[in-house]
């Protein structure tokens, strides 16, 4: 049992959430967090015990952002803490356990209040969502244009419900995810997305043969009426579907590259696309602490439904299983209950 010193948070984990980064991590490790490191970042709990100094009392349910900027940097002062040298010193990972210990700057500027009536399952998505919030806001009115999302995973998920808005309709925009896995498509059709399935047939050659490539050749005669978009957004990390992604771009329009890549991956970009049709590439990248404080409170006006994208709950012993089903099975994110 860690004793929390001065400024520093004990916190009793409630839930923790799998995420794409634990997975990644987990697969092939991870140019900012290496290892020893105990997975976790997307949780909810409540405060077990707190240490001198600390702005917080046993008892306090509490979710938390994953950085913490200094607030002095040159980044920090342009706005810019998601881009803060220091925010990733003592990221907080950790949280598929028992308990956790919160350090003292992300205590004093990362940890945050849960809402009342607010489940830990939804306090959790705080990280995610925040980041989804960036990245929007990352585009000139993202919220008013046509978009195509490429990829079927959570953040996904989170970035169709935020386009939606809180009244829960795409109001004559088109909101298009593009992917594979059928139980996935099916999922953001259930949520008013429209759907392009990319085609993974098996080649011929059958059983044994390579597996299907993940291409997004044919995507656009699959999309009517119109098929190119002034919002184009990549969640995969995938090079190959980025490669594609600047094609699917209107005139004038953005590619978001929202997914995180591994170090030494190199994307082959259509410059004539970018300079004749004035297509941007833009990156989006974590957080800074207005997008938390925006995430939260998008979490309590309910326009997120966190039950749709945690759908399924494991116990801490059978974290395993946990990670398969969110690689594999239905469910978009997988709650880690301790
Ligand atoms: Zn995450
Ligand atoms: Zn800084």
């Amino acid at each position: 049992m860690p004793e929390p010193g001065p400024g520093e948070v004990l916190v009793r984990v409630g839930a923790a959430l799998t995420c794409g980064t634990d997975l990644k991590i987990a697969q092939r490790g991870h140019p900012k967090f290496p290892y020893p490191l105990t997975l976790g970042h997307e949780w909810a709990g409540v405060v077990e015990k707190a240490g001198a100094g600390a702005a917080w009392e046993s008892g306090m349910r509490v979710t938390s952002a994953v950085s913490s900027p200094c607030g002095a940097c040159a980044a920090c002062r342009a706005g810019r803490e998601n881009l803060c040298a220091t925010a990733f010193d003592r990221p907080l990972f950790g949280a598929f356990a028992d308990f956790l210990l919160v350090p003292a700057r992300l205590a004093k500027n990362g940890l945050r209040r849960i809402p009342d009536g607010m489940a830990d399952e939804t306090a959790a998505l705080l990280d995610p969502l925040a980041s989804a919030v960036r990245g929007l806001g990352r585009v000139p009115d993202a919220r008013a244009q046509d978009v195509l999302i490429a990829g079927t995973g959570p953040i996904a998920a989170l970035l169709c419900f935020l386009l939606r808005g809180k009244e829960k309709s795409a109001a004559g925009r088109r909101i298009v995810v593009a992917g594979r896995r059928p139980e996935r498509l099916a999922f953001f059709e259930r949520n008013m997305a429209e759907v392009a399935r990319i085609d993974s047939s098996p080649r011929v050659g059958g059983a044994g043969a390579a597996p299907p490539v993940f291409t997004f050749k044919g995507i656009l005669s699959s999309l009517s009426p119109s098929s190119s978009f002034p919002l184009v957004i990549d969640t995969t990390g995938d090079p190959d579907v980025i490669e594609a992604l600047p094609a699917l771009a209107a005139d004038g329009g953005t590619v978001l590259l929202f997914a995180g890549l591994p170090a030494e991956a190199r994307v082959a970009i259509d410059a004539h696309a970018v300079h004749y049709r004035e297509v941007s590439i833009v990156g989006s990248f974590h957080y800074t602490p207005r997008e938390v404080d925006e995430a939260l409170d998008l979490l309590s006006s309910g326009a997120i439904p966190a039950a749709e994208i945690v759908s399924a709950r494991r116990p801490l012993a059978e974290w395993q299983a946990a990670f398969d089903l969110a690689r594999t099975g239905t469910a978009l994110k997988v709650a880690v209950i301790p």
